[in-house]
């Protein structure tokens, strides 16, 4: 075969950046018998922005939240992915499996289709967030995100909590990952105090995680109490970053923009378009 080439049909995931290199190609099998190749890129990454260029208005806090995936300052919330009919096509397929004869062939083919699923929720997880990443370190200068290395020790009171955790320390990576690729400051901010700070006056304010509002009894804003944590995180960003901005501004964002809310199907069906359709439905 030496000397020979041979031209093998595949499935791209992602398009390949015009001005990337290839240096290598790696081949290797999944459980469930697909044959995937990963390409190692060389790419020149872009300059981020210098901080002094920054404009405030170019820059983003994400609350990584419990009932939304992520609730931006901009007013943007964005859903958990359902994965619910994939979870129980998985557990019909493990009931099947569990069904047949141990190591028979109809055992074998079983076990590849329960591999499949899982293959295909893994997939579907890795798109979101891939999505998600690309829009934010692609429309704004500087992304501001809650440091979960410190928040892990602030709040280590559960497995629920830790679960979604790992979904999360993997975001922030990809958005790192994206960052980079796009030109885009990805910055992790100190997280304690960020849901009972009122955005506005800075007044603590207890909130049990069934209270969904912000309601600050000092100043008086009203709004939702991720959206509130976003911007407490937009401003701590703004801070860490060193970009100049004026006091005001957060809260006039705050007031004057309705809540927009995108659909995870939306993001995984349309890609980062719908989420800037949202944006600008927004202003
Ligand atoms: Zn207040």
């Amino acid at each position: 075969m030496r000397g020979e080439t041979i031209d093998i049909p595949i499935r791209l995931h992602r398009d390949l950046p015009d001005d990337a290199e290839v240096k290598h190609v790696s081949v290797k099998q999944e459980s469930t018998g697909t044959w995937y190749a990963s390409f190692d890129v060389e790419q020149e990454e872009p300059e981020k922005p210098d901080i002094e260029d920054i404009d405030p208005a170019d820059t983003v806090g994400i609350d990584l939240g419990v009932l939304n995936f992520i609730y931006d300052s901009d007013g943007r919330s964005v859903d958990r992915l359902n994965l619910t009919d994939d979870r129980e096509q998985l557990e019909r397929e493990q009931r099947s499996l569990s069904r047949k004869e141990y190591e028979s062939n109809n055992w074998e083919k079983q076990r590849q289709r329960v591999a499949e699923v899982h293959m295909d929720m893994r997939n579907k997880k890795r798109d979101f967030k891939h999505k998600l990443a690309r829009f934010y370190t692609s429309e704004y200068d500087a992304v501001f995100v809650e440091d979960l290395n410190i928040k892990g020790m602030l709040e280590a009171d559960g497995n629920a909590r830790n679960k979604a955790d790992v979904g999360w320390r993997d975001f922030i990576r990809v958005l790192k990952h994206h960052g980079r690729k796009h030109g885009c400051h990805v910055v992790e901010v100190e997280p304690a105090g960020t849901t009972k700070e009122c955005s506005r006056c800075g007044v603590e304010t207890e909130k049990p995680l069934w209270v969904r509002e912000h309601s600050c009894p000092s100043c008086g804003l009203e709004l939702d109490r991720d959206w509130n944590a976003a911007l407490n995180i937009f401003s701590r960003g703004l801070e860490e970053l060193g970009v100049v901005h004026s006091e005001e501004m957060p809260v006039e964002t705050a007031t004057a923009v309705d809540t927009v809310s995108v659909s995870a199907s939306r993001v995984v069906e349309a890609g980062s378009p719908c989420l800037k359709e949202a944006a600008s439905a927004a202003e």
